[in-house]
């Protein structure tokens, strides 16, 4: 089964941190941070439909003016998450420019923008370029959970950090999902109906392989098999793909345990690594983590791979430094 989402990192780990990850089979993408945009292609960032913003400063959300430039005149609607004063700072953004001839635009760009106060409410706002964008159609709704985005095919889950003001870290989910292998069911005498949906909802629950499913025999009679014959023959378990990245931190306990918690199982976490650990003092000082700290978290959190970036240009060239830092952490031999 091939992996649905493909994600790149935006800039090399010592330009601006941000993330694109494209949905395969589909002209789609998500965006996480909005800072230099500089080497993607129009035609990439057009596929972009949801924009997560981790927190406001500049090299996280400068790329907004780009994103904005290039879809202006189009039919388009793009959703923007964020921390509290999102809404704000995109509204003094587009007061920024003057709007006195956008009437005549073929298409209306619709920006949505949703910021999470408190991490209890979100309040949305939308802003059309058909009225020069004016705020309208503000609402607030609870916030359920850790969910910010949830579509029938993934969900975008954000947790809180602390970097002296707040700043988000998301994960991108796909659930896991049981495919039926329907001619493996007739091969093995049976016949596709309701059955297969109770095997999936065992699969999905992870009962043990014991359990009795009663099947229904191709001539019609019913059968019982315990769940471990039809796991892996008749159907087949896919945990779904996830992919988390957290940025600007300070190199604290609570938001180190908070980035372990949102990236848990992750297939792959990108994450800050500002500073190298010899600098721990500055680090605290300027509310960023460390390269060992990333690669303990990752480790915590038991994800597949790490991925490091947002280095300080203080280390340039010793890009590799924090490859290592990162990966002992990582596997524990440091
Ligand atoms: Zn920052
Ligand atoms: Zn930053």
């Amino acid at each position: 089964m091939p992996s649905r989402f493909h994600p790149q990192l935006i800039n090399d780990p010592f330009g601006d941190p941000g993330l694109y990850v494209e949905f395969m089979f589909e002209r789609r993408a998500v965006l996480f941070d909005l800072g230099d945009l500089g080497p993607f292609s129009t035609r990439k960032l057009l596929r972009v439909s949801d924009v997560f913003v981790s927190h406001m400063h500049m090299d996280h959300f400068a790329g907004f003016d780009r994103l904005l430039r290039l879809s202006l005149g189009r039919e388009r609607r793009l959703r923007l998450y964020g921390p509290e004063g999102l809404i704000a700072a995109v509204g003094h953004k587009l007061s920024a420019y003057t709007w006195n001839l956008v009437d005549g635009y073929e298409g209306t760009l619709t920006l949505e923008v949703a910021e999470l106060q408190d991490g209890e409410r979100l309040r949305t706002v939308e802003f059309r370029s058909a009225t020069g964008f004016a705020r309208e159609a503000e609402r607030v709704s609870r916030q359920e959970g850790d969910r910010l985005l949830a579509e029938e095919s993934f969900c975008v889950r954000a947790a809180t950090l602390d970097h002296g003001i707040p700043c988000l870290a998301f994960a991108l989910e796909e659930p896991a999902h049981v495919s039926v292998w329907k001619n493996r069911v007739e091969e093995m005498g049976l016949r596709v109906g309701p059955w297969l949906k109770r095997l999936k909802s065992a699969m999905l629950r992870g009962d043990p392989d014991d359990t009795p499913i009663k099947a229904e025999g191709a001539d019609g009679a019913e059968r019982t098999f315990p769940l471990g014959a039809l796991r892996g023959t008749a159907a087949t378990f896919t945990a779904g793909m996830k992919v988390a990245y957290a940025v600007d931190a300070a190199p604290t306990e609570e938001n180190c345990a908070r980035i372990a918690a949102l990236a848990r199982g992750a297939d792959v976490l990108y994450i800050e690594a500002a500073f190298l650990h010899a600098d721990l003092a500055l680090a605290r000082r300027r509310r960023h983590l460390t390269a060992r700290l990333a690669g303990e978290i990752a480790r915590a959190a038991a994800v597949e791979r790490l991925v490091t970036l947002h280095h300080s240009p203080r280390y340039e060239g010793r890009g590799d430094e924090f490859l290592r830092e990162a990966a002992r952490a990582f596997e524990g031999r440091g």
